[in-house]
């Protein structure tokens, strides 16, 4: 009877670990630049290089390395020597800490510190590189691409459990390229390993396998943006979906913020020529208008206009916004920055600085969820 409890314990323990989160997760960065040739360096640890598939050196802390995609393949060499040619490369941690740095030279762009191994392709005669990496620390360096390095804890918390929402509900998302997210704003921001802040990678173990989830259990849509204007936006609305836990909250949290409230100024002239261009035929009954709510559209006599579409055309901060004629001038009156969805990052703030905890935050900002344990 103790066996059998014991092995009904067993196998419930290592199915229970089947379902439990992804450890790892595989990075594309550098998504969308085109480059030919980078300088890989072992900043902490060793990496034991591969090339298609064969042990070929180990990089040593402090040593770099300078790949050219060529017609052959990758070309690898130091100062010292070449290493060969080769149609694949990995470069794979062997110590307990391990850092590398990536700094692509052709074209040239930011070097990049991260975590874990590293895949190099090719792709449409470019190079791919894909990050493997703990998720945890790819999330703390999401919450400090995101959310900045000068916040408080509860604040990074509601932040490390937005952006494990969005890694555990969109990691299929780059399935078709061989990774799991790409490293720029098309998934979330990756900029690279969190070396700035140690609450960050507190908020993220303190959080660790929590996500935002629907009553059904199921990880959602984790919205943010920097400023609501005082309320925030509906999914409804803003994308024509329907989802019960992205409808509006007033926010009186960001109201002293710093993009609570801001002015675009365009002459009449400039106004009118937008307008017609827009709808040709009847502008002249919105120089200006009292609508102080969000709304989908700015309404023309023959036409109405996506407020989404003014403020791209604009280059406004957000699509919550009114206008008033003033004296051979049009005044936007504008509020927030951002999309206004789900939770406001400078609300969120004063939030935590007021002394709710990351939970009271996100309940705030987002409708009837629960907060799941994976
Ligand atoms: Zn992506
Ligand atoms: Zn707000």
């Amino acid at each position: 009877m103790l066996l059998r409890t014991l092995l009904l314990v067993l196998f419930t323990t290592a199915f229970a670990h089947t379902t439990l989160m992804a450890e790892r997760i595989a990075i594309g960065i550098y998504y969308g630049f085109r480059f030919e040739s980078f300088v890989f360096s072992a900043v902490e640890g060793e990496y034991i290089m591969e090339g298609n598939g064969s042990k070929v050196a180990v990089v040593v802390t402090g040593s770099m390395l300078h790949i050219d995609l060529t017609q052959a393949g990758f070309a690898v060499r130091d100062t010292d020597q070449s290493y060969g040619v080769f149609s694949s490369l990995e470069f794979r941690g062997m110590s307990i800490s391990n850092i590398f740095q990536v700094r692509p030279v052709f074209p040239s762009n930011k070097p990049k510190e991260s975590t874990g191994d590293l895949e190099v392709t090719q792709v449409d005669d470019c190079i791919r590189l894909i990050n493997t990496l703990d998720l945890d620390e790819y999330i703390a360096g999401t919450v400090e691409s995101e959310g900045g390095s000068n916040a408080l804890p509860e604040f990074y918390k509601a932040q490390a459990v937005i952006a494990r929402t969005f890694a555990i509900k969109n990691f299929h998302r780059h399935a078709h390229e061989g990774f799991n997210l790409c490293d720029n704003v098309h998934c979330q921001a990756y900029k690279g390993k969190s070396r700035m802040n140690r609450q960050i990678y507190e908020a993220v173990q303190k959080t660790r396998n929590e996500i935002l989830a629907n009553n059904a259990g199921e990880p959602v849509i984790t919205a943010y943006h920097a400023n609501c204007g005082g309320i925030t936006g509906s999914a409804a609305v803003e994308w024509n979906r329907d989802l019960p836990y992205l409808v509006p909250v007033q926010d009186p949290f960001c109201d002293r913020s710093a993009h609570r409230n801001w002015d675009k100024v365009l002459t009449e002239n400039e106004w009118k020529a937008y307008l017609n261009k827009k709808a040709p035929d009847g502008c002249d009954a919105v120089f200006s208008d009292g609508d102080t709510t969000r709304r989908k559209y700015l309404d023309l006599v023959s036409k109405k206009i996506p407020m989404t579409t003014v403020r791209e055309d604009l280059g406004l901060k957000s699509s919550f916004f009114r206008t008033e004629y003033n004296n051979g001038h049009v005044i936007i009156h504008g509020h927030g920055y951002g999309h206004g969805l789900g939770l406001c990052q400078e609300g969120a703030m004063e939030m935590a600085r007021m002394g709710y905890t990351y939970v009271d935050i996100l309940m705030f900002y987002f409708n009837n969820l629960i907060l799941k344990k994976e």
